[in-house]
């Protein structure tokens, strides 16, 4: 087998394949040289998850820190140390870029083609199965909106994807642009010590506050033994998670409501949190962002941040000019303007010699595709923690493995044979980063197993315990 990228999903899927399926061998082929993908990457202040540590750790290695909502150098860590503990580290390949991944029927065999980046060598392995856990978005850079006379701008420019070691921001005047996940981690932080930290954003978002310590989860931990206390901690923050999404898609209206008077009540009553609170979408269309211990909150109230609704018309020498006509001095410019999706990690595949297009295919189970043989992509939840999805992904690609060898099949493939159905973006958001690569991603379809669930708990059902069975999936 072989699997593309070292990160949370990569190294997850490497034990999976390791302790359920003994009698296969498998490589990681890595285009960096670091394990950890996200959390190797960014490195900006405050990086951070926005989930929690009890569902984003994997079911099968309790999270050890005391924090819910930890900090981007310990999830590298527990990445890192999960893979030595379990002498997973052995079979990655580090500096191999896979530019391409050609499937033969005749050989039941993918040949992967990859780019050696630091010797540009250009090598092949070939696999019997292929697992690309190569996130979903381009490492080489984020995305930046063109903005008017940004070349003029004489201070530093920072995209939070290449953060610079030596940034002093001490006393500095800081423009955040944004206002996802990113922005509200990197303005608190900043704000500590920079002079003043604006974020500027086009349109607002839904911040909740969420305490960075869960307190059941910490007091179960002392009277069981970890894997217990983690198990059930893990299944209260499904369960809950699961039951806050579902409400907030029945009843917006007063989850709308809740939200702002939550954020009202920490940032006082004069604060204008209905122009920098109040999104114009609804809650989940986009994901919400999260903050620990309302850190961005207390920031705003002790004046160290603030929060400018408005567009940018132009950037000057020392500014950036408003459409309200207000101007923005900064020392820096912080690029927290989203991330640029790529799907499969970039790489051209063909199955057959035909070209396989992502933008044109239908996922099966949000794993697979109608028509591309023996491949799995592991993609997590928008609505909740990735890797619960990548854990139950793995669990079946093990099954299916498994189901193969008994039945004597060397290709299962995926095959639209029941009624027609209305295909759907796979990304059921309305953020600017999803519409802006809506192309890019497969379709998913209207009923099972074509539909994405969203849902842990029907995945679980589906794919831990549901036939492997299928008229729509051929064993040959
Ligand atoms: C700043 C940030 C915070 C986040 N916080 C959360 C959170 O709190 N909760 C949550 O659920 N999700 C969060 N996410 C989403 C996050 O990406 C996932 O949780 C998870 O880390 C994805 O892991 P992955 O291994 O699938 O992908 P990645 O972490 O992206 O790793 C992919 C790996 O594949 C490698 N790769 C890619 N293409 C190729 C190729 N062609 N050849 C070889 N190697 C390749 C990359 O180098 C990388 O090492 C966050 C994302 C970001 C950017």
């Amino acid at each position: 087998m072989l699997i593309v990228g070292a990160g949370l999903s990569g190294i997850g899927a490497a034990h999976h394949i390791q302790t359920r399926l003994p009698g296969k061998t498998y490589t990681i082929l890595e285009a960096r040289d670091a394990i950890g993908g996200t959390w190797d990457l960014f490195r900006y202040p405050g990086v951070r998850s926005d989930s929690d540590m009890y569902t984003l750790g994997y079911s099968f290695k309790p999270w050890p820190g005391a924090k819910a909502i930890a900090d981007g150098p310990s999830i590298r860590q527990y990445v890192r140390e999960t893979a030595a503990e379990n002498g997973i580290d052995k079979h990655i390949r580090f500096h191999h870029r896979v530019t391409a991944a050609a499937w033969s029927s005749e050989d039941a065999r993918w040949t992967l083609t990859a780019e050696r980046t630091d010797t540009r060598q250009v090598v092949s392995f070939t696999a019997s199965f292929l697992m690309m856990c190569s996130g979903y978005y381009r490492y080489e850079a984020g995305y930046t909106p063109e903005f008017v006379g940004l070349e003029k701008f004489k201070g530093r420019i920072i995209h939070p994807q290449h953060w610079p070691e030596d940034l002093d921001y001490a006393g500095k005047k800081v423009v955040v642009i944004g206002s996802g996940a990113t922005a509200v981690t990197i303005v608190p932080e900043m704000a500590k010590t920079a002079g003043h930290v604006t974020m500027l954003q086009r349109s607002p978002t839904y911040v909740v506050s969420r305490p960075s310590e869960d307190k059941i989860a910490l007091g179960l931990r002392k009277w069981m033994p970890a894997k217990l206390a983690y198990a059930l901690t893990r299944w209260k923050n499904v369960l809950l998670q699961q039951y806050l999404y579902t409400r907030a898609r029945k009843k917006p209206g007063p989850t709308r409501e809740l939200i702002a008077s939550l954020a009202q009540k920490e940032l006082g009553p004069d604060y204008p949190v209905s122009t920098h609170f109040n999104p114009r979408y609804e809650p989940w269309d986009q994901r919400m962002c999260l903050i620990p211990d309302s850190d961005l909150f207390s920031e705003i109230k002790a004046g160290h941040a603030s929060v400018e609704t408005d567009t940018i018309e132009h950037f000057t020498e020392t500014d950036l000019k408003l459409a309200s006509g207000k101007e923005l001095e900064a020392d820096i410019v912080v690029m927290a303007t989203g991330l640029d999706l790529q799907f499969m990690g970039g790489a051209a595949i063909t199955v057959d010699g035909a070209k396989f297009e992502p933008g044109k295919a239908l996922t099966y189970k949000g794993m697979m595709y109608a028509g591309a043989p023996n491949l799995v992509s592991v993609f997590g939840y928008t609505n909740a923690s990735w890797t619960l999805k990548c854990d139950l992904t793995c669990e079946y690609v093990c099954r299916l493995i498994r189901y193969m060898d008994k039945v004597g099949a060397k290709q299962v493939t995926p095959k639209l044979a029941g009624e027609a159905m209305k295909e759907e973006p796979w990304l059921g958001l309305t953020s600017g980063y999803v519409n802006r690569s809506v192309d890019r991603f497969p379709k998913q379809g209207s009923r099972t197993p074509w539909k994405l669930n969203q849902s842990y708990v029907s995945d679980l059902m589906m794919l831990r315990f549901g036939t492997l069975e299928d008229p729509e999936l051929i064993f040959s």
